[in-house]
């Protein structure tokens, strides 16, 4: 793609577009007109800019989503599931508009985007029907009386996402929420924000006015939400870091909250030696998530731990396959691996390289800027380090990028303490012919979620998060529906029955 037609794309997507936030069904700016910029990951340069929401514009959207409760309750499911059913028909009517903006604001490629919100059909139709079957229970806990357990929602749920999958996350992860009767102020991140205010035309259109409220902005805006005294339950995608830091500050607003976090992971690959090792190479590439998101993605497998006996025969595949892959301006049809989200990242990713080199692994490929592309883009070609051991950063630390770690490994109980050597455990793959081998590795390996001969997919229903520091709670499940709801008993005491008959009867 020339450099006018890349122009053209941004001419057709961005110039001229109002992005403004959604505040009680009305399109605004924040209110001491502050902006922030967006940049195009793919050539370094300015896209447009939104508006910078501060505390004020933030109380204002609670207020609205306050307001809006007792009207959107009252629909009742069958009321709220409409509303889904007509979002949905709208998403899909916008796939491509949606689509684009996620690939010149984030960088990950357009097909993929396409991918991203194709998958968000699965969501949009599976939270309607889960809480259909959303039922309390009767309780005998004693003889003669009636014990029944309720649920209702929060209230006003504030959600705050992460940059790497900037339209999916906006679409999905608010659904279980409303679904079960609450309403939202969502904060996107401050990196790529345009996909999410884009839909707030499409929120606005299916949605009562205050349902869903959108505010952009960045850390002291997502602050303002999570100390808001009204705000009780809080949903949060992002790194380890700002999850602790809601945690504490959600604390000192001084009520106590509902939490839950989806946060990183430094994902473990174990390759047995008996695997088909081809079947292994592709899993790898697509556990990485690499022409998804240039490997910006929690689930992402950054750790493959092979076994000794194909472990030369693994690494040289895999740097055969990655050279196949075409790294490129995101909005440019034939790009498989697009740029990273900003130039700190670029940076960051790149000191992870130079650290690896100078800690002792060997990089087999990849690491460096490829030829060819937008100067100021943010571009890396894919890197795989071979002889990565547990104690080098790139070993150890989530990097959230193209940067792939092979570890090598003999003895089975060695390998175990070493997938499971970290703070993190969010998700976690065996590859392996045996079935006692490869349901005996899942068991044992801490991670909350475990593929087998599989990676990355997700599937609606079964709950995703993590264990140790990667999460707390679980998502895209009827696990999560109840954590949007507070549960209440109710205690009959129902007497005796022949004393209530001799009075009605007499
Ligand atoms: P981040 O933590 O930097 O930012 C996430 C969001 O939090 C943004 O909207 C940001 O503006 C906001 N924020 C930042 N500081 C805040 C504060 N003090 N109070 C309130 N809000 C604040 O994360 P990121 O760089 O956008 O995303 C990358 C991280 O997210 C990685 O660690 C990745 O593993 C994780 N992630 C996890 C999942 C998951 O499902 N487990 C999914 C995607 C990304």
């Amino acid at each position: 793609m020339s450099t006018a037609t890349h122009d053209e794309t941004i001419a057709a997507h961005v110039t001229g577009q109002s992005f403004r936030m959604l505040i009680g069904g009305e399109f605004v700016d924040a209110i001491d007109g502050a902006r922030l910029e967006a940049t195009d990951p793919s050539t370094g340069q300015r896209l447009t800019d939104v508006p910078l929401g501060t505390g004020q514009d933030v109380a204002r959207a609670v207020a609205a989503a306050q307001e809006a409760k007792a009207g959107w309750q009252a629909l009742g499911l069958a009321g709220r599931s409409a509303c889904f059913a007509h979002f949905r028909d709208l998403v899909n009517e916008n796939r491509e508009r949606l689509a684009m903006l996620d690939a010149i604001d984030c960088g990950n490629p357009i097909s993929a985007m396409r991918t991203d919100i194709d998958i968000c059909n699965a969501y949009l139709d599976g939270w309607p029907a889960l809480a259909q079957g959303l039922t309390g229970d009767v309780i005998p806990a004693s003889p003669g009386n009636l014990h029944y357990t309720a649920h209702s929602p929060y209230g006003v749920v504030g959600r705050i996402t992460a940059f790497n999958h900037p339209v999916m996350f906006a679409i999905t992860r608010p659904l279980p929420s409303l679904i079960t009767g609450n309403t939202l102020v969502m904060k996107p991140s401050d990196e790529t924000s345009l996909s999410t205010l884009a839909l707030a035309e499409l929120f606005h259109e299916a949605f009562p006015p205050g349902v869903v409220n959108i505010v952009t902005g960045n850390a002291a805006t997502g602050d303002a939400l999570v100390v808001d005294p009204q705000v009780k339950r809080l949903a949060f995608t992002g790194s380890v870091g700002t999850g602790l830091v809601i945690q504490r500050r959600a604390a000192e607003s001084g009520y106590v909250k509902h939490l839950s976090l989806e946060l990183g992971g430094k994902n473990a690959m174990i390759v047995f030696p008996d695997v088909d090792l081809d079947l292994a190479v592709e899993g790898a590439i697509y556990g990485m998530n690499l022409d998804v998101c240039q490997g910006q993605s929690c689930g992402s497998n950054s750790r493959i731990l092979v076994h000794g006996k194909v472990y030369d025969e693994f690494v040289s595949r895999l740097a055969a396959r990655l050279d196949e892959y075409r790294v490129g301006v995101a909005y440019d049809e034939a790009t498989d691996v697009g740029p990273v989200v900003s130039r700190a990242h670029l940076d960051r990713v790149s000191g992870f390289v130079e650290s690896g080199v100078a800690e002792g692994a060997t990089l087999v490929r990849g690491g460096s800027r490829p030829a060819g592309l937008p100067p100021g883009g943010h571009f890396i070609e894919p890197a795989l380090f071979a002889d990565v051991a547990l104690d080098m950063r790139i070993g150890r630390e989530e990097i959230f990028g193209p940067v792939m770690s092979v570890f090598r490994w003999d003895d089975y109980d060695t390998m175990l303490a070493e997938a499971n050597g970290l703070d993190l455990g969010l998700t976690a793959s065996v590859w392996t012919n045996d079935l006692a081998i490869a349901h005996k590795t899942a068991d044992a390996l801490e991670a909350g979620y475990v593929w087998i001969n599989d990676s990355t997919r997700h599937y609606f229903g079964t709950p995703f998060g993590g264990m140790k520091n990667s999460a707390l709670g679980r998502e895209e499940s009827k696990d999560e529906l109840l954590s949007y709801l507070e549960q209440k008993v109710v205690h009959t005491r129902l007497g005796d029955p022949r004393a209530a008959l001799d009075r009605i009867l007499g």
